[in-house]
């Protein structure tokens, strides 16, 4: 028990350390309603179209009113990152700046913990970073950045580095400080292919950290030194994977983003680490990059909730073009306003910049073009609409893409695309319809050109939970948190709540506002009292506590639970607490009979709990009486009835008794 509350006491003081809102507002936009009161946001647990998720300030709690997905900070992270209680807890315990006191026995040896991993790359990108500022080595690089026109400070704000030419270069900084193990996972060094030792993956590159939501670096994009360049390497070169970072969820610069993304409801999408730089040193915070990698879902999900539009902004070339193709048949579906962009003569974003400055690009922002738009606009200047026929091969290729957007079907977008479609071809709209008809069936043969192969619908399991570390459990949410398989009682929300369920949510309600009303409670009604298997654990961890002579606090108690369902049920209890206000209702007393030393509203809601218990008392007693034929049938139905008043009168007054 002592090392159980030591856990407790960690725990609560790592939640005492962590700023809900904070912490929730790190990975969604969050609008405060009810005058700062409450916040809301679009809930990541579920495909959500208006803000379903509340995050409640004072309790230090969030609840989804659609899913149902509720709980604490640790429960946040839990859900959010995929991830078990341990690893919220470090994560958290981290992010507040605790060291976690070591615990026994409960730490996984075998594995490389992904905190681990964090540090390292932390350290390295530290090295690489002064190594960029100091050594001498650097000196083409920092040559390099500055005719890029990168200042100083961006330099600093982004940790820029730089990875010398040695392929033993960070393992000699480590020496003595860093093992091995934790840099191979973080994949800053590789095993030789002949012998065994490592050398660095980065060699020669200005690097730039990538950072995940929470700022922390999982990996690097390099950048060869133009004199170094060879023909078949790549300019720039993109980490490899790891355990903590995956290309298809993560943006480039979008920690650093975020805000400038809800303040504008606008995110810009670029394609290098320079065009994500650059916009942020001018002030455009609102801009990140795909790391190496098409647009996914997931990225798509991510800022879905933060903006209303995204403006893609891609080169002008075929491989922009391509690109801004690709992502128009995969997203041109979804509940967004995309749209492409291609700066004037084709230049980059930050050509683009030092030649017409801040004002001049986000007004290219703004008139960006529907992605739609962009497209028949491509198709037009390609085949013209002169002829009938060239009509045609315009509407052609336009009808292809639609086809390969099912999620459009029957919508009013796809009402108002083929509208569009009819007057800007001259065609009627009736053929327009027509052949969308037969590039649909098209694009349905198993040979045809399907669509976004691999990329999971919106709603679909699989979506839910793109966002999950590849190593994370996909049932989570059905595993208790000490590992053990969900128990029948998880299912609170499946199923309208019983009348005696509402009677012992009732009852907690009022614990959870006032904890002292449990001295009084405790007198009258033991756990036994309660049916529920789950409130029944509610209350009797409000027991346990006490029975530590600690007050039973929401905090206390949350703290002692670690079961997800009913951290869920916990938060849900109190947020109908709120709504009811059984804060007021403890305090009036108006209708309490004279006297009277416990809150009236109390004794109402014990009452129906203390009248069940005398019920199940008769139900027992009769059951007992059922076994003795004799004695029942000494009874006619008239004394039975008579017997049975006497008895609820003499518990009813016996009840009162104790509490006026
Ligand atoms: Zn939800």
């Amino acid at each position: 028990m002592s090392t159980e509350l030591a856990n407790n006491d960690f725990k609560e003081l790592v939640r005492s350390r962590t700023d809900l809102v904070a912490l929730v507002g790190e990975s969604v936009a969050l609008t405060p309603s009810r005058g700062g009161a409450e916040f809301k946001c679009l809930c990541p647990f579920h495909p959500d179209t208006n803000p379903s998720l509340v995050v409640y300030p004072d309790r230090q709690t969030f609840r989804c009113w659609a899913c149902s997905t509720g709980g604490d900070c640790f429960t946040w992270v839990m859900e959010f990152d995929k991830v078990e209680f341990r690893e919220a807890l470090e994560s958290l315990a981290k992010r507040a700046g605790l060291e976690m006191p070591t615990f026994a026995g409960r730490r996984q040896e075998n594995a490389v913990a992904k905190t681990d991993v964090l540090d390292v790359l932390a350290w390295a990108e530290n090295e690489f970073h002064r190594c960029l500022l100091d050594s001498q080595m650097a000196a083409p690089a920092r040559e390099y950045l500055k005719e890029r026109g990168f200042t100083d400070e961006t330099i600093t704000k982004f940790k820029l580095g730089f990875a010398p030419n040695d392929g033993q270069w960070i393992i000699a900084r480590g020496r003595g400080k860093v093992p091995l193990e934790p840099m191979e996972t973080a994949r800053l060094i590789k095993k030789s292919d002949e012998g065994d030792g490592y050398y660095q993956f980065f060699r020669n590159r200005v690097l730039f950290p990538i950072r995940n939501d929470k700022g922390r670096c999982v990996s690097f994009g390099g950048r060869v030194l133009p004199q170094f360049a060879q023909p078949g390497v790549g300019k720039y070169i993109n980490g490899p994977e790891s355990d903590v970072y995956s290309k298809s969820n993560l943006l480039f610069g979008f920690d650093a983003a975020r805000e400038g993304i809800r303040k504008t409801q606008t995110a810009v999408i670029v394609e290098g680490y320079t065009d994500v730089l650059i916009p942020h040193q001018f002030g455009v915070t609102n801009v990140v990059g795909v790391c190496g990698t098409a647009l996914t879902q997931s990225h798509v999900d991510r800022l879905k909730r933060f903006a209303q539009r995204i403006v893609l902004m891609f080169d002008g070339d075929k491989a922009g073009r391509d690109a801004a193709e690709k992502a128009l048949a995969n997203f041109l579906g979804e509940n967004i306003d995309l749209r492409v962009l291609v700066l004037p003569n084709d230049q980059d974003p930050d050509e683009f910049l030092f030649a017409h400055g801040a004002d001049e690009f986000r007004r290219q922002i703004d008139i960006a073009a529907e992605a739609w738009d962009f497209k028949l606009q491509t198709e037009i200047n390609r085949h013209g609409l002169q002829s009938i026929d060239a009509r045609h091969r315009v509407l052609t290729s336009m009808l292809e893409l639609l086809g390969k957007v099912p999620k459009l079907r029957a919508s009013a977008k796809e009402d108002v695309i083929l509208n569009r479609l009819a007057s800007r071809t001259l065609l009627s709209e009736q053929i327009v319809r027509q052949r969308l008809t037969e590039a649909r069936s098209n694009a349905a043969l198993p040979n045809g050109n399907r669509p976004a192969a691999g990329i999971p619908q919106r709603g679909s399991e699989a979506t839910a939970r793109t966002m999950s570390a590849p190593t994370a459990p996909l049932s989570h949410k059905s595993l208790r948190v000490d590992g053990a398989p969900a128990n029948r009682g998880l299912c609170f929300f499946d199923r309208p709540l019983s009348k005696g369920d509402r009677m012992e949510c009732e009852l907690l309600e009022i614990i959870f506002t006032d904890p002292s009303t449990l001295d009084v409670i405790r007198r009258e009604i033991g756990d036994e009292d309660f049916d529920n298997e789950q409130t029944r654990a509610l209350l009797q961890a409000c027991f346990d506590l006490m029975d530590h002579d600690e007050t039973p606090t929401f905090e206390r108690i949350s703290s002692a639970i670690e079961d997800a369902a009913l951290m869920r049920l916990m938060v849900w209890i109190d947020e109908q607490a709120r709504l009811k206000e059984i804060a007021d209702k403890l305090n009036d007393n108006l209708m309490a009979p004279s006297g009277a030393t416990v809150p009236h509203y109390l004794t109402l809601t014990l009452q129906p709990i203390w009248q069940r218990r005398a019920e199940q008392q008769h139900q027992r007693n009769t059951g007992r009486l059922a076994q003795q034929p004799d004695a029942r049938a000494g009874l006619n139905p008239n004394a039975k009835a008579r017997l049975e008043q006497d008895q609820a009168f003499h518990q009813k007054r016996a009840a009162k008794t104790t509490w006026q």
